[in-house]
């Protein structure tokens, strides 16, 4: 290359970037999101839960330019904080529109529905817990008091600062402190049984094994033979209540289904987080469904769905909201329930059969009576259909 060559392509080199510079701001901004950072766009109107927004700026070579100078704005009026501080918290429950704006050019705008909390009554629904014989030396007598105990602080438990959406289910668990008549408890909300744990999963087989599921919700560990680590039955409502979003009504009362939840034994022994396999399981059994694939539908309108493979959103491409039947992540890290889900699991503890009813302490019987403690009752085999249920 002669000397005036490389002059000339000097010359250009340095026009061309003094011509980006020098570019109106509007054509050479690539990227201007606005992207909320609790990963929902939902909020709960309580003055605590805190929805944080960001903004993404790039240009045209990918370069992400400073946002120092972009302005957010709510409803049309300027928020004073700058965004990457900017917390929105709100007592008023309404929609509220959200956009950045740099140099009169406005980014995407993100509409956040903020919503009422709801005060639920606390509810404490039995549990017994059906495992093998053969299987009592493997597990220390107290893990299901410890695992009852987690599960009711993460069942309650609020992080409005880390999920502004989420709501404590106000449902409680304890462990059922009586038999049926004439059996014993081997101890506090367990009882044994002797069959070797082979067969299906809500087989005929465990009608032997099955406490009227009006009085208490029955947990079955065992070998149940197929590859899976928990299941539970999907719940139905009482005959005439009114469907809700895909929960509907049985036609009677009478008792043909087993319903509960079975946890596989290998599962339980390996793991001694497993109590979260139980939480993930509740939350089927009280009518919620997993939050993936993308072409699913889990019916709460404020989830994201997930892909399979990846844990990653199917709309956004975020992380796991660490929701309790959410993918992805340290399933131990799974502990929130959002607004709909709350919502949707409340409906069944109203209007539900078969989940431990007449035994939750306030809950009250179909013919409106105060409930009893007495012990639940032993089913007798009716003719049987193998129930519906949700495999983890
Ligand atoms: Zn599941």
């Amino acid at each position: 290359m002669d000397f005036l060559t490389r002059c000339i392509l000097s010359v250009l080199i340095f026009t061309c970037l003094a011509c980006s510079e020098d570019l109106p701001l509007s054509d050479r901004i690539d990227v201007f999101e606005l992207e909320t950072i609790g990963k929902t766009r939902y909020t709960i109107a309580n003055g605590k839960s805190e929805l944080g927004f960001q903004v993404v700026l790039k240009d045209k070579e990918g370069n992400y330019i400073p946002t120092e100078n972009v302005v957010l704005k709510k409803d049309g009026g300027i928020v004073e904080e700058p965004i990457d501080i900017y917390k929105f918290k709100t007592t008023g429950p309404r929609l509220y529109q959200f956009q950045a704006e740099l140099e009169g050019i406005r980014s995407n705008i993100i509409q956040v529905n903020a919503r009422t909390q709801k005060e639920y009554k606390e509810i404490e629904f039995p549990v017994v817990f059906h495992i093998p014989e053969n299987d009592l030396g493997d597990y220390p007598l107290d893990i299901f008091s410890n695992w009852i105990d987690i599960l009711n602080e993460r069942f309650n438990q609020l992080d409005h600062k880390r999920f502004p959406n989420s709501e404590s289910a106000n449902i409680r668990f304890r462990l059922i402190d009586k038999a049926p008549a004439g059996k014993e408890l081997l101890t506090t909300g367990v009882s044994t049984y002797s069959r070797n744990g082979s067969g299906g999963v809500f087989g005929d087989w465990m009608w032997d094994y099955y406490w009227h599921p009006n009085d208490v919700i029955n947990i079955w560990i065992g070998d149940f033979n197929e590859d899976l680590a928990g299941a539970a039955t999907s719940p139905r409502l009482r005959p005439g209540e009114q469907s809700f979003n895909g929960i509907t009504p049985t036609l009677t009362d009478t008792l043909d289904r087993l319903r509960g939840i079975i946890l596989q034994s290998s599962y339980v022994k390996a793991d001694p987080l497993s109590f979260v396999l139980l939480e993930h399981e509740l939350g089927h059994f009280f009518g919620l469904s997993h939050l993936w694939p993308c072409s699913s539908d889990d019916k709460a309108e404020d989830t994201f769905q997930y892909s399979e493979e990846a844990s990653m959103t199917c709309d956004q491409g975020l992380i796991s909201p660490f929701n309790f039947l959410g993918r992805g992540g340290r399933i131990y890290d799974h502990y929130h329930f959002t607004y709909s889900q709350v919502e949707r699991m409340r409906y069944v503890v109203d209007y539900g059969l078969w989940i431990g009813q007449n035994g939750a302490t306030e809950i009250r019987s179909l013919n409106n009576e105060l409930k009893t403690t007495s012990p639940p009752r032993i089913v007798s085999k009716p003719s049987k259909t193998r129930p519906a249920f949700f495999v983890h």
